[in-house]
């Protein structure tokens, strides 16, 4: 088969490369080697996560009534991990019968089977032998497994193996690893009551938030089951029969748990590859090195998405795709922005876009900060969300807007004004302070901030 560009792997970045290209009216085809397609996105990452949160809302909304049969404790349980499960698994459903209608639609031709290199244009996909003009990877990454766990989907799991659990919500769980996958999860199996234990080497959640959002959210994550063991490594854990497994931790510490969730980062897909036929190699976790174009030291190879390294994010890995295809054929496309958005969607949400407080001041740039506390938003009330907060970080120098820091309902929707405005650059804070928006609403809360920074500027000056 003779294609002007084979994508290998179909999550959100080679969803992107393929239907770019074929737009462009190039013959396309998509390699992919589980029986379905959406990548860990759709299957074992974003969607499911996503959704596992929206349904443990809702059950936490409505719990108290289920137990309170003492003699029906034991089925209510099974029951209710299974219709968090189920509607996991409809969603993920639905989002890959769209994917299969987006190819469709777009005339992508999907190749299943793993996808080896034999020389740098030839790939063969199952029995299928493809020579391509260009090649994009976009084979992403499955959780890293250290050698010395001995992980058996049932009590020592990743977060792959989370989504296999069906006997019940545990009463306790240890997550190693305070990352995003990590702090996720804890946040939602604690507001199901589960009492969680999250380890790290690191002595803060997420290291790379502004420091006061992160106490605050670590301050909230406590006050829903979620205890934290910081600057602690695991030394050995091991199954314990029938009562879950046991970490000791290197200042000897030890935790019992029904579940352990280890959380401690992800490895590109590329052993399976063939790499060697293209004269490409990997750094130590499986990824590989692209420039601002996605092109990988072949020129014809491009590799977007979670294979090509940071920042992981099935956002990145679409935009990524999409220019990587521009890029082959030669189109016109702007680079990938600066300005990204980050969202953790635990309960509650975070999100962020810009620089935080550390990192103005490491770089002694003058700025003030502006607040709005969902306390004391209409909105914030009237949802019963009164811990949420929203931080502007302002320039002194320009009125721009540095840095948008959003903690709970609505954030990571939210986040999305501030980094408009960031884009529109100097001014921006005036733009805020004059605007009128919808009331009662936690978009407002942009505008309570940006009074609060003009008001501090006001009165430094
Ligand atoms: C629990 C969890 C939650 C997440 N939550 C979010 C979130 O909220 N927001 C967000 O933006 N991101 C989130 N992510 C990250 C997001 O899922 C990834 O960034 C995204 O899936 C990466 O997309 P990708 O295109 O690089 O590849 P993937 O989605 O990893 O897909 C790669 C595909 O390639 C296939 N493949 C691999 N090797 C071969 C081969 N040799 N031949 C053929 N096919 C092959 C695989 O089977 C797979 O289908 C989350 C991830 C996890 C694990």
């Amino acid at each position: 088969m003779e294609l002007d560009l084979l994508v290998i792997g179909s999550g959100p970045g080679g969803q992107r490369a393929a239907i770019q290209a074929a737009k462009l009216g190039r013959h396309v085809a998509v390699a992919e080697r589980r029986d379905r397609l959406g990548g860990v996105s759709i299957h074992t990452g974003t969607i499911p996560s996503k959704t596992l949160r929206q349904a443990v809302l809702e059950q936490a909304a409505t719990r108290p009534l289920d137990v309170l049969d003492p003699t029906r404790i034991e089925e209510t349980e099974r029951i209710a991990i299974q219709q968090l499960m189920d509607r996991a698994a409809a969603v993920v459903a639905a989002e890959t019968a769209i994917t299969r209608e987006q190819f469709r639609r777009n005339r992508v031709g999907l190749l299943p089977g793993d996808a080896v290199f034999e020389d740098d244009h030839t790939v063969r996909v199952g029995d299928e032998q493809v020579r391509a003009g260009r090649i994009v990877i976009a084979v992403g990454t499955r959780p890293a497994r250290p050698s010395s766990v001995a992980f058996d989907d049932r009590t020592i799991i990743d977060s792959d193996g989370l989504l296999k659990l069906e006997s019940r919500v545990p009463r306790t769980m240890t997550v190693v690893g305070a990352g995003v996958i990590g702090v996720e999860y804890a946040s939602m199996f604690g507001l199901l009551g589960t009492k969680v234990t999250v380890v790290d080497q690191r002595d803060r959640v997420l290291p790379w938030l502004d420091g006061e959002i992160g106490e605050a959210f670590q301050y909230l994550l406590r006050r829903n089951n979620v205890t934290f063991r910081l600057r602690e490594k695991v030394e050995a854990v091991e199954a314990v029969d029938g009562r879950g497994a046991k970490l000791r931790l290197n200042s000897g510490k030890e935790i019992l748990s029904e579940t352990v969730l280890y959380a401690t980062g992800r490895q590109g897909d590329t052993e399976q590859l063939g790499l060697a036929s293209t004269g490409l190699e990997c750094d130590k976790r499986g990824r590989l090195k692209v420039d601002d174009q996605y092109r990988t030291t072949v020129p014809h190879i491009f590799a977007v998405g979670d294979v090509a390294g940071p920042p992981g994010l099935a956002s990145t890995a679409m935009e990524q795709g999409r220019i990587a295809a521009l890029r082959a054929f030669e189109q016109p496309v702007e680079e990938l922005p600066e300005l990204i958005p980050v969202g953790v969607y635990a309960i509650p949400e975070l999100a962020m876009v810009g620089r935080t407080e550390e990192d103005l001041t490491d770089a002694a740039v003058p700025y003030v900060c502006g607040i709005a506390r969902w306390s004391e938003l209409a909105r914030g009330v009237i949802t019963g969300d009164r811990d949420g907060m929203l931080k502007l970080l302002v320039s002194l120098e320009d009125r721009s807007v540095l840095g948008v820091h959003v903690l709970g309902t609505g954030a990571t929707d939210l986040v999305h004004v501030g980094q408009a405005v960031m884009a529109s650059g100097a001014g921006g804070l005036d733009f805020l302070v004059t605007a009128v928006f919808n009331y009662p609403t936690f978009a407002e809360s942009y505008k309570v901030a940006a009074l609060d920074a003009a008001n501090r500027i006001r009165a430094i000056s």
